[in-house]
């Protein structure tokens, strides 16, 4: 496995896999490795012949009250995670060259930006979509994969690619969880035994939410509400937000008369660690 930390050498590197007729994927994380990602390597690696991993805490996607200072990172466990795991070329960026003196473009969307982690997050996906676009140059893959884990972080980027006319395709991977539930996450690592607990609230609402669509109930606020109340009722998981949301634009479910999957999402924090989680509630399935 190669470790990159230039972008001039990534760029070098990228042409001639490309030169060489090898179809690069690309998995972008921000490190402190668990089974999520590494899921994501290998959807890559089913798909393409150079497996590409950027690890970069990206300073722009917090916001200033975030945990940028304390996110966990772990380098050298990392890169044996990910080369154990058949990763071709490990990228590993510096902030100073991601970001020099005078750094001053931004990639904003507006629509899919707003509701949900936007309103929580101001200026998270601002971060995020200029990243991804910068790691995308440099890499410069012929697909990227990321996780429905960050289900609107997915839609950003689709879109972002879409209307940017980028040559990448987009593969989003379901979310891993760890066997009693808890979907894997870098911030699980801050949860004490007993939060990490409460946090299971949070995956048994959303199979609380599987349950009442197939057993036929199709009223998105009734749905939302009762998962809401079912994460409170269970601890001092606090709510930030439950909503049923159409799977591409991210507004708000109507009532379900349609075919197309709904979205219920779901950000909560336990303690003063905020997590997400989402499932997809397929109506059509159901009928
Ligand atoms: P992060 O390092 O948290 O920025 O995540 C990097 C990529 O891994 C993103 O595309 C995430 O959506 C994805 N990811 C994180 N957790 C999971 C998970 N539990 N299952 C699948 N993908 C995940």
């Amino acid at each position: 496995m190669r470790i990159v930390t230039s972008i001039p050498d990534m760029h070098r590197i990228a042409d001639a896999e490309r030169a060489a007729g090898k179809r690069i994927g690309f998995v972008p994380t921000m490190g402190f490795l668990h089974a999520g990602h590494m899921s994501l390597l290998h959807a890559a690696r089913a798909r393409c012949s150079t497996v590409v991993m950027s690890i970069f805490v990206n300073p722009i996607q917090f916001g200033p009250a975030e945990d940028f200072a304390r996110y966990p990172r772990d380098e050298a466990r990392d890169l044996a995670m990910a080369e154990e795991h058949g990763c071709d070329i490990v990228f590993l960026p510096s902030r100073e060259d991601m970001y020099p003196d005078g750094f001053e473009t931004s990639v904003d969307l507006n629509r899919s930006t707003i509701p949900l982690e936007g309103e929580s997050r101001p200026g998270h996906f601002r971060g995020v979509a200029t990243v991804v676009a910068k790691l995308f140059n440099i890499v410069k893959p012929h697909m990227a994969v990321f996780g429905q884990k960050d289900a609107q972080q997915a839609i950003v980027i689709r879109r972002m690619t879409r209307d940017l006319n980028m040559d990448v395709e987009i593969v989003v991977a379901p979310i891993v969880r760890e066997p009693d539930g808890l979907a894997m996450s870098s911030r699980n690592a801050y949860l004490s035994t007993e939060e990490r607990t409460e946090a299971l609230a949070i995956s048994r609402s959303l199979r609380l939410a599987e349950s009442m669509c197939a057993g036929g109930i199709r009223d998105p606020q009734r749905i939302a509400d009762t998962v809401g109340d079912a994460i409170r009722s269970s601890g001092r998981v606090s709510v930030e937000y439950a909503r049923l949301v159409d799977a591409e634009t991210f507004e708000d479910a109507p009532a379900m008369a349609g075919d197309r999957p709904a979205l219920l999402v779901v950000a909560a924090r336990v303690g003063s660690t905020r997590l997400i989680d989402n499932t997809i509630l397929s109506w059509k399935d159901t009928i």
